[in-house]
């Protein structure tokens, strides 16, 4: 579903709106960035949008800015929090392994990642 109301059962509408705690790392006026629960890397942090959108194609037809100023945030991130080097991943459905269904960005680094694919 897209849409910017908030969802009153969703994980990530909850963290933003604090009623869900969530280590914050940081915040704009659109964005976001939390840690991951269960990390993947010595940098994973998750950046959201404030608004509610189910995943990443949902969020650049309906706020290209927004998705913008979320890469912005990851970026900001992975200077502060590691190298400046990052892979940023958006999972977009169940098989491709989402499952909290407000879109977020994986933002990996902190080591030498290894290869997805090739
Ligand atoms: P997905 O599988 O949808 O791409 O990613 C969801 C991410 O949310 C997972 O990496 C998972 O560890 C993280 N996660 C799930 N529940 C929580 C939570 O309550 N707090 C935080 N900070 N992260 C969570």
């Amino acid at each position: 579903m897209t849409t910017s109301a908030p969802e009153p059962d969703c994980l990530f509408c909850l963290i933003v709106a604090g009623e869900v705690p969530a280590t914050i790392v940081a915040r704009t006026e659109n964005v976001v960035a939390f840690e991951d629960i269960n990390p993947s890397a010595p940098m994973h942090v998750l950046v959201v949008p404030t608004t509610h959108h189910g995943d990443v194609s949902q969020l650049a037809a309906a706020a290209p800015d927004v998705l913008a100023e979320l890469v912005g945030v990851a970026e900001q991130v992975a200077g502060e929090r590691a190298d400046g080097q990052f892979r940023l991943i958006f999972n977009s459905g169940p098989h491709a392994g989402q499952t909290v269904f407000h879109v977020h960005a994986h933002v990996l680094g902190g080591t030498q990642l290894g290869a997805l694919v090739g």
